[in-house]
Protein backbone atom coordinates (compact mmCIF):
# COMPACT_ATOMS: atom_id res chain seq x y z
CA UNK A 1 0.00 0.00 0.00
CA UNK A 2 1.64 3.33 -1.16
CA UNK A 3 1.21 6.56 0.79
CA UNK A 4 -0.99 8.87 -1.34
CA UNK A 5 -0.41 12.49 0.54
CA UNK A 6 -2.40 13.90 -2.47
CA UNK A 7 -5.99 12.35 -0.86
CA UNK A 8 -4.37 13.10 2.75
CA UNK A 9 -6.98 15.01 5.08
CA UNK A 10 -6.13 16.96 7.95
CA UNK A 11 -7.36 14.34 10.34
CA UNK A 12 -4.88 11.71 8.73
CA UNK A 13 -2.01 14.10 8.22
CA UNK A 14 -2.83 14.35 12.39
CA UNK A 15 -3.06 11.21 13.08
CA UNK A 16 -0.09 9.27 11.20
CA UNK A 17 2.23 12.44 13.67
CA UNK A 18 0.19 11.64 16.41
CA UNK A 19 1.47 7.94 15.78
CA UNK A 20 4.68 8.59 15.00
CA UNK A 21 5.18 10.53 18.17
CA UNK A 22 3.61 8.05 20.65
CA UNK A 23 6.84 5.26 18.69
CA UNK A 24 9.05 7.45 19.20
CA UNK A 25 8.09 8.12 22.90
CA UNK A 26 7.80 4.22 23.38
CA UNK A 27 11.38 3.71 21.84
CA UNK A 28 12.80 6.23 24.36
CA UNK A 29 11.48 4.77 26.94
CA UNK A 30 12.63 1.46 26.21
CA UNK A 31 16.44 3.16 25.44
CA UNK A 32 16.04 4.37 28.49
CA UNK A 33 15.80 1.12 30.37
CA UNK A 34 12.29 2.10 31.69
CA UNK A 35 10.23 -0.92 29.96
CA UNK A 36 6.38 -0.45 29.17
CA UNK A 37 4.89 -3.76 29.64
CA UNK A 38 2.53 -2.53 26.70
CA UNK A 39 4.49 -1.39 24.51
CA UNK A 40 4.92 -4.35 22.18
CA UNK A 41 0.74 -3.82 22.34
CA UNK A 42 1.18 -0.77 21.94
CA UNK A 43 4.07 -0.91 18.95
CA UNK A 44 1.48 -3.23 17.04
CA UNK A 45 -1.58 -1.10 17.32
CA UNK A 46 -0.19 1.99 16.17
CA UNK A 47 1.57 0.04 13.40
CA UNK A 48 -1.88 -1.53 12.29
CA UNK A 49 -3.82 1.86 12.67
CA UNK A 50 -0.88 3.00 10.57
CA UNK A 51 -1.93 1.04 8.03
CA UNK A 52 -5.71 1.07 8.18
CA UNK A 53 -5.12 5.20 7.27
CA UNK A 54 -3.66 3.98 4.26
CA UNK A 55 -6.07 1.29 3.23
CA UNK A 56 -8.32 4.37 4.37
CA UNK A 57 -6.64 6.95 1.94
CA UNK A 58 -6.86 4.44 -0.84
CA UNK A 59 -10.45 4.04 -0.65
CA UNK A 60 -11.25 7.50 -0.53
CA UNK A 61 -8.54 7.79 -4.16
CA UNK A 62 -10.67 4.63 -5.72
CA UNK A 63 -13.85 6.64 -5.19
CA UNK A 64 -12.86 9.59 -6.29
CA UNK A 65 -11.32 8.03 -9.27
CA UNK A 66 -14.65 5.72 -9.75
CA UNK A 67 -15.92 9.50 -9.99
CA UNK A 68 -14.22 10.75 -12.23
CA UNK A 69 -14.37 7.79 -14.82
CA UNK A 70 -18.45 8.32 -14.07
CA UNK A 71 -18.49 12.12 -14.92
CA UNK A 72 -16.72 11.57 -18.24
CA UNK A 73 -18.66 8.50 -19.43
CA UNK A 74 -21.79 10.75 -18.37
CA UNK A 75 -20.09 13.97 -20.27
CA UNK A 76 -19.90 11.75 -23.86
CA UNK A 77 -23.80 10.48 -23.00
CA UNK A 78 -25.04 13.91 -23.16
CA UNK A 79 -23.04 15.16 -26.08
CA UNK A 80 -25.03 12.57 -28.12
CA UNK A 81 -28.94 13.29 -28.64
CA UNK A 82 -31.68 12.64 -30.66
CA UNK A 83 -32.29 15.69 -33.40
CA UNK A 84 -35.89 15.86 -34.09
CA UNK A 85 -35.00 18.05 -37.35
CA UNK A 86 -31.98 15.18 -38.31
CA UNK A 87 -34.58 12.57 -37.17
CA UNK A 88 -31.21 10.74 -36.08
CA UNK A 89 -28.98 10.80 -33.17
CA UNK A 90 -26.56 13.29 -33.52
CA UNK A 91 -23.33 15.12 -31.44
CA UNK A 92 -24.55 17.79 -29.73
CA UNK A 93 -23.32 20.91 -27.89
CA UNK A 94 -24.71 21.37 -24.23
CA UNK A 95 -25.81 25.07 -23.56
CA UNK A 96 -27.44 24.83 -20.71
CA UNK A 97 -29.62 23.36 -18.16
CA UNK A 98 -33.11 22.68 -17.42
CA UNK A 99 -34.62 21.02 -14.21
CA UNK A 100 -37.86 19.18 -15.81
CA UNK A 101 -40.33 20.51 -13.32
CA UNK A 102 -43.01 17.70 -13.56
CA UNK A 103 -40.54 14.75 -12.98
CA UNK A 104 -38.31 16.61 -10.78
CA UNK A 105 -35.10 15.80 -13.31
CA UNK A 106 -32.35 17.81 -14.98
CA UNK A 107 -32.21 17.84 -18.81
CA UNK A 108 -29.73 19.66 -21.14
CA UNK A 109 -30.92 21.91 -23.89
CA UNK A 110 -28.56 21.26 -26.61
CA UNK A 111 -27.68 22.64 -29.81
CA UNK A 112 -27.51 19.44 -32.81
CA UNK A 113 -24.08 19.98 -34.25
CA UNK A 114 -24.94 19.48 -37.46
CA UNK A 115 -28.18 21.52 -38.37
CA UNK A 116 -27.52 23.97 -35.29
CA UNK A 117 -31.22 23.32 -34.11
CA UNK A 118 -31.59 24.34 -30.29
CA UNK A 119 -33.87 21.71 -28.37
CA UNK A 120 -34.26 20.14 -24.82
CA UNK A 121 -32.91 16.79 -24.42
CA UNK A 122 -35.31 14.90 -22.55
CA UNK A 123 -33.06 12.28 -20.95
CA UNK A 124 -32.09 13.38 -18.18
CA UNK A 125 -28.22 14.62 -17.92
CA UNK A 126 -27.31 12.60 -14.89
CA UNK A 127 -27.69 8.70 -14.31
CA UNK A 128 -29.73 9.14 -11.63
CA UNK A 129 -32.12 11.23 -12.81
CA UNK A 130 -32.77 8.63 -15.74
CA UNK A 131 -34.13 5.98 -13.36
CA UNK A 132 -36.77 8.53 -12.72
CA UNK A 133 -37.32 9.58 -16.66
CA UNK A 134 -37.55 5.51 -17.26
CA UNK A 135 -39.77 4.69 -14.73
CA UNK A 136 -41.82 7.11 -16.04
CA UNK A 137 -41.33 6.15 -19.40
CA UNK A 138 -42.86 2.73 -18.10
CA UNK A 139 -45.69 4.02 -16.45
CA UNK A 140 -47.26 5.96 -19.13
CA UNK A 141 -46.09 3.03 -22.09
CA UNK A 142 -47.25 -0.65 -20.06
CA UNK A 143 -50.75 0.28 -20.07
CA UNK A 144 -50.59 1.37 -24.26
CA UNK A 145 -48.29 -2.18 -24.51
CA UNK A 146 -51.01 -4.10 -23.21
CA UNK A 147 -54.02 -2.95 -24.75
CA UNK A 148 -52.19 -3.01 -27.91
CA UNK A 149 -50.61 -6.39 -27.75
CA UNK A 150 -54.20 -8.11 -27.71
CA UNK A 151 -53.74 -7.11 -31.60
CA UNK A 152 -52.75 -9.80 -33.80
CA UNK A 153 -50.48 -7.57 -35.91
CA UNK A 154 -47.89 -5.32 -33.35
CA UNK A 155 -47.34 -1.96 -34.89
CA UNK A 156 -44.16 -0.45 -35.48
CA UNK A 157 -44.72 1.86 -32.62
CA UNK A 158 -45.74 -0.82 -29.98
CA UNK A 159 -42.81 -2.54 -30.82
CA UNK A 160 -40.62 0.70 -30.46
CA UNK A 161 -42.34 0.96 -27.16
CA UNK A 162 -41.51 -2.45 -26.08
CA UNK A 163 -38.19 -2.25 -26.71
CA UNK A 164 -38.08 1.25 -24.65
CA UNK A 165 -39.70 -0.33 -21.51
CA UNK A 166 -37.05 -3.77 -21.78
CA UNK A 167 -33.82 -1.04 -22.41
CA UNK A 168 -35.18 1.03 -19.31
CA UNK A 169 -36.11 -2.02 -16.79
CA UNK A 170 -32.67 -3.13 -17.69
CA UNK A 171 -31.15 0.03 -16.85
CA UNK A 172 -32.76 0.50 -13.66
CA UNK A 173 -31.53 -2.38 -12.37
CA UNK A 174 -27.64 -1.84 -13.68
CA UNK A 175 -27.77 1.59 -12.33
CA UNK A 176 -29.06 0.83 -8.73
CA UNK A 177 -27.10 -1.91 -8.12
CA UNK A 178 -24.19 0.11 -9.34
CA UNK A 179 -25.80 2.97 -6.42
CA UNK A 180 -26.27 0.43 -3.88
CA UNK A 181 -22.12 -0.96 -4.86
CA UNK A 182 -21.29 3.38 -4.16
CA UNK A 183 -23.22 4.00 -1.28
CA UNK A 184 -21.73 1.08 0.50
CA UNK A 185 -18.43 2.24 0.00
CA UNK A 186 -19.12 5.64 1.27
CA UNK A 187 -20.59 4.01 4.22
CA UNK A 188 -17.26 1.88 4.76
CA UNK A 189 -15.22 5.72 4.61
CA UNK A 190 -17.71 7.10 6.75
CA UNK A 191 -17.29 4.49 8.97
CA UNK A 192 -13.41 4.40 9.30
CA UNK A 193 -13.25 8.22 9.50
CA UNK A 194 -15.35 7.76 12.66
CA UNK A 195 -12.78 5.02 13.84
CA UNK A 196 -10.13 7.40 12.63
CA UNK A 197 -11.39 10.38 14.79
CA UNK A 198 -11.88 8.19 18.06
CA UNK A 199 -8.61 6.74 17.94
CA UNK A 200 -7.03 10.57 17.36
CA UNK A 201 -8.87 11.62 20.29
CA UNK A 202 -6.96 8.92 22.66
CA UNK A 203 -3.69 9.52 21.11
CA UNK A 204 -4.23 13.26 21.30
CA UNK A 205 -5.23 12.98 25.17
CA UNK A 206 -2.60 10.67 25.88
CA UNK A 207 0.19 12.90 24.52
CA UNK A 208 -0.87 16.27 26.12
CA UNK A 209 -1.80 14.94 29.50
CA UNK A 210 2.29 13.28 28.88
CA UNK A 211 0.58 9.53 30.15
CA UNK A 212 2.30 7.47 27.75
CA UNK A 213 5.57 9.23 29.02
CA UNK A 214 4.94 9.18 32.72
CA UNK A 215 2.19 6.44 33.83
CA UNK A 216 1.97 4.26 30.77
CA UNK A 217 -1.33 4.59 30.13
CA UNK A 218 -2.83 2.41 27.69
CA UNK A 219 -4.50 4.18 24.50
CA UNK A 220 -4.22 0.69 23.02
CA UNK A 221 -8.16 -0.45 23.08
ZN1 LIG B 1 -30.07 18.13 -36.19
Amino acid sequence: MNYLPEYSTPLTRETLELIKYHKRCIMDLEQSGFADPEAKQKLKFLDEFKENIHFYLDGIKAIEDSETKKQAKLLKFRKIAECEVCNAMQPVTIVREEKNEKLNVMCDIVVCDVCKTEFLNIMPNNFHDRIIFYEYLIKILSPVIEKESKKKKLSPDIKGFILIVAEGKSYIAAQLEIERKENRMKQAIEDMTKSIEGTYDRLLLAKISGLNRDDLQSFVN
